[in-house]
Formats: structure tokens, sequence, C-alpha cells
């Protein structure tokens, strides 16, 4: 078996300008900081060429695949020294987003002009350099794409930057709008739009998101314009996310006929993971999927359903195993 794809041709860029080879949640080692170092060097340092020698060897010590969706490579590295820069860029550095989303923070997280103007400043000389010879850039794993004003002018200096470069973006949806893609000029560069979405219903939305019912409705109207750029062909993945708490759980089945009605080609559902945000008691009410939770059994139920063998439908380690044993 060949070893994960991810620390030979990925990498994350999170708010400290740590630099991860997948999501810090499956793998907390860092490989570097892009405010410190040059990122040629991060991309082959000690802790980089520490963690490819061990998964070539199978040895998955510093990674949780309890939890993680790892893609295996389909050749061997012929290396730990990776000559070839990566191949995907996914950048997680700002948080600025315009919901709060109950599994992700507490309260809408807004740049201060302060941060605005650090973040903007090492665009040129720290940012589009790390894509030299990458094939797609993904935004965002922190705040939204569109959302973010750092983010936004970010877009627009990848795009100038690098004719080539294919875009993902995960968003809420809420300012994905035709208007929004054409402005930033990434329609026809359009790889996967990921909606984090969690719900069937616009009242479940709300309260999950903390969102308006005009965002919700401007949300639909997003969607409708993505799923005809899907059925076209000028987006190539349309995906929609779900992450299971003891609030939307009941949900799931009709978010997934959602989804599809929408022609959305990709749906992915794991479960609520603490980012430091919920204090235990409030982690543990929200942790459905796990046995000790009183609403395990109902979910458990509910996972059993056959639209959960749908090959689009992609479900995490940690959901897919209370499937496999229901
Ligand atoms: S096995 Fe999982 S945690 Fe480890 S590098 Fe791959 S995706 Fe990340």
């Amino acid at each position: 078996m060949y070893p994960c794809r991810h620390p030979f041709e990925t990498v994350e860029i999170h708010r400290d300008g740590e630099v991860y080879f997948c999501c810090p949640a499956y793998n907390k080692n860092s490989i570097g900081n892009v405010y410190k170092d040059s990122f040629k060097e991060i991309w082959n340092s000690d802790k980089a060429k520490e963690i490819r020698s061990l998964v070539i060897k199978g040895d998955y010590r510093f990674c949780d695949l309890g939890i993680c969706g790892r893609k295996l490579l389909d050749y061997a590295p012929a290396s730990v020294h990776v000559s070839n820069p990566p191949k995907q860029v996914k950048f997680c550095h700002d948080k600025e987003c315009c919901l709060a989303c109950g599994g992700c923070r507490k309260s809408q997280l807004v740049s201060s002009s302060d941060d605005l103007v650090r973040l903007d400043s090492k665009i040129e000389g720290v940012y589009l350099p790390i894509l030299e010879g990458a094939d797609s850039v993904d935004l965002a794993g922190d705040g939204d794409p569109f959302a973010s004003r750092h983010y936004r002018t970010l877009i627009k200096r990848i795009v100038e930057t690098y004719p080539d470069m294919k875009f993902s973006f995960h968003t809420n949806g809420v300012l994905a709008s035709r208007q929004m893609l054409e402005e930033l000029g990434v329609v026809d560069r359009l790889d996967v739009i990921q909606i984090s979405f969690h719900s069937s219903t616009k009242q479940t939305w709300q309260n999950f998101t903390r969102g308006r019912p005009e965002q919700y409705d401007a949300l639909m109207e997003n969607i409708k314009y993505l799923s005809e750029l899907r059925k076209s062909g000028r987006l190539p993945t349309l995906q929609f996310n779900f992450v299971i708490t003891n609030f939307n759980y009941r949900e799931l089945v009709p978010f997934i006929r959602l989804a599809k009605s929408f022609s959305a080609n990709r749906v992915e559902v794991w479960g609520y993971r603490n980012r430091s945000e919920q204090t235990e008691d409030e982690a543990a009410r929200l942790g459905v999927f796990h046995p000790v939770h009183p609403e395990y059994d109902k979910l458990r139920e509910i996972l059993r359903g056959p639209v959960f063998a749908d090959p689009e439908v992609y479900l995490y380690p940690e959901i897919k195993k209370i499937r496999d044993e229901a």
C-alpha cells in the first residue's frame, strides 16, 4: 500500500503562519512557519522529512487515522526529499466570516483594520510565492473566502499571477453569487465548491449558523447558480458538507436529498470537533456520535439508511464506523 498523499503533495497555511500537511485536527505537527522561514526550506524541513519517512513505512504515529480522510498516493515516493512543490495549497490564515456556525465559533469574527493591513502586507512576499508550481489553491480552511476582505484581495492577485491555477472554495455559500465569482475572475477556473450547509431546513440552518433569514435566501439563490454551473460542466465538483451535532443529525437524510436536488456530486459528513470554542459540557452535548451520548442510538439508526451506500456520499471514519457497526 502506498502512503498518504498529503505529506508529498499538499500543505495548509494557518493563522499564525504554521504549515501543516493536512488539517491540524488530524496531524498536529507543524513542518515550519512561513512568517519565519522560506517555504522551500519548510517543504523539505527535518519535520517534513521525518513524517514522510514514517508514513512510507506505514507508521502513522503523528496522524489521527480515526478521523482523518486520508487519500493514498498511486505511486511509491522516490525519497523523503520532495523536489516538486506541493500540488495543492490550502489557505486557512484569516478567520473573517459572515456567519458564526455553532461547530466553529461562538460569535461572528471580523478582522480588525490592523489585522487586515498585516495580512494584506504578506500577499506578495509570503502567500503568492507558496503557490509557485502548484496546480490548485483551496480557500479557506478558516473564515470564508468571499466574506473575508483579505481573501478576496488574495484571490484577485492569484488570478493575475497564476493564469493556470485552479480554485477550490470552501464556503458557507451566502456570498458565493454569480456576481462575486465574476468579479473575482474565477468562474472558468473552478475545480471544487464545497458548501458548509449542515441542515435541510431554514430554521435549523439559522440555529446552526446564527445566520439571518435573508442570508439563507441568498444562499439558496447562490446554490441555484452553482447548480447550473455544475450541470453545464463549468464546475467539476459541487460538494455539500454536513457536520453532525445533536441538533441537526435528524436532518441528515433530507440534507442528502437536498444536495442531490441541486446536482451536488459529493456530500461529506463528519462529526463535530471542538476547536477549543466550547466547554467540555457543551462539546459533550454536541457530540451525538459518541456512544455515551443519550441520542447516539437514534443517530445509529439513521446511519443504517440505504442513502449512505451512495458512492457520492462520503462518511468520515468516525461516522462510517458507526454505520459499519449498525
Ligand atoms: S494520514 Fe491523515 S493525518 Fe496523516 S497526513 Fe494523511 S490525511 Fe493527514
